[in-house]
């Protein structure tokens, strides 16, 4: 399988990656089986965080020691101080079943944490690398200033950021300045959170952006059977994929739900990541479902909103998030009656 080279930590990722925050959903003996199938098949490169509940575990229960130096693993902290990080890293390594993590993650830290303090999670992640605990020091996030500063700094190894198709230019920038500087980029959220759903055009944008490693979130074997087809063919574009990249870029251009879930949890226990693009969802996937009595009532819950503004100060993309669950209530409302 294709490899690429993570930047400045030398190491040599599969071009098609796997994204491990889905199999939280899978039941535990057919996350195993999807895990070793894409070992078996060639995926190297595996990402977690110790915020995706069993998924950790998961990987730790797939891959046998024997298997273990045979895969690079990177998972995430959201700690913000040097004991929580300290602690995360020490409940992954278990989890995982290893002794050291490839690369730890600051999981979208809201700020970047000062180097110099011995308080903080940046220390954490030093102190890691000099007991032997991780390889290397990576961020994510999901806002460009903090991404931008982050590359600025010299002091990570990797960043994770959104990138796919949909990406504006400021963040296709933000890639070529992770490839000048030989800091590995690793591509959260290719299928946009799966409102992308053709995956041979999305395929095609990261062979256009090598230096660009994608982690498809995979949660079944039938997901990970397509990318692995994907990546054994030459992927050309046709006139087909032109047109529906042009009609993705119409429809999902702007401000949009990526459906982060970074603004949850709601006040009063509105599903924002999913009731923020509803129209979308009605829109591109088979809507039946969506008009269900479960979804009804979830969509409803938009009425009890009290403005509070917590998921709006939350939202990595500035949405107006109050306001746009409204639209999303009145949309759902037309579309309903139209429709059931
Ligand atoms: S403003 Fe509304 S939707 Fe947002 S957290 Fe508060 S109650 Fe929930
Ligand atoms: S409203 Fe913002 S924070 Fe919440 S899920 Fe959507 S993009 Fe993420």
């Amino acid at each position: 399988m294709k490899k690429i080279r993570l930047g400045r930590t030398n190491l040599m990722v599969t071009r098609t990656s796997f994204g491990a925050l889905p199999i939280q959903r899978v039941p535990e003996k057919e996350a195993i089986k999807i895990l070793r199938h894409a070992y078996d098949s060639g995926i190297n490169f595996y990402d977690t965080a110790n915020m995706y509940t069993d998924s950790e575990e998961k990987i730790g229960k797939a891959f046998t020691p024997t298997m273990r130096s045979n895969v690079i693993i990177s998972t995430k902290s959201g700690g913000t101080d040097y004991k929580t990080v300290k602690k995360h890293l020490d409940n992954s390594l278990v989890k995982i079943n290893t002794d050291y993590i490839d690369i730890l993650q600051l999981h979208n830290p809201t700020e970047l944490p000062d180097p110099d303090s011995n308080d903080s999670s940046y220390k954490a992640l030093i102190d890691a690398k000099k007991e032997g605990k991780i390889r290397f020091i990576g961020i994510t996030n999901h806002k460009l200033h903090i991404a931008n500063l982050a590359l600025d700094s010299g002091l990570y190894d990797t960043l994770q950021f959104p990138f796919n198709y949909l990406s504006t230019e400021a963040e296709f920038e933000l890639v070529q300045k992770s490839s000048d500087l030989d800091i590995g980029f690793i591509a959260m959220k290719a299928l946009s959170g799966g409102l992308l759903k053709n995956s041979r055009a999305c395929a095609l944008f990261f062979r256009q952006n090598p230096t660009a490693v994608p982690i498809y979130g995979i949660q079944s074997m039938e997901e990970l059977n397509e990318w692995l087809s994907l990546e054994n063919q030459a992927i050309e574009m046709t006139p087909e994929l032109e047109h529906t990249i042009a009609v993705d870029k119409r429809e999902l251009s702007g401000n949009f739900c990526r459906s982060c879930g970074y603004c949850m949890p709601c006040a009063v226990g509105i599903e924002i990541k999913t009731a923020a693009r509803m129209d979308m969802l009605l829109r591109r996937s088979p809507f039946r479902p969506l008009l269900s009595d479960d979804n009804y009532n979830m969509m409803m819950k938009i009425n009890d909103c009290i403005n509070c503004g917590l998921c709006k100060t939350r939202c990595p993309y500035e949405l107006d998030v109050p306001n746009l669950l409204k639209r999303m209530l009145e949309d759902y409302k037309e579309f309903y009656e139209l429709n059931k």
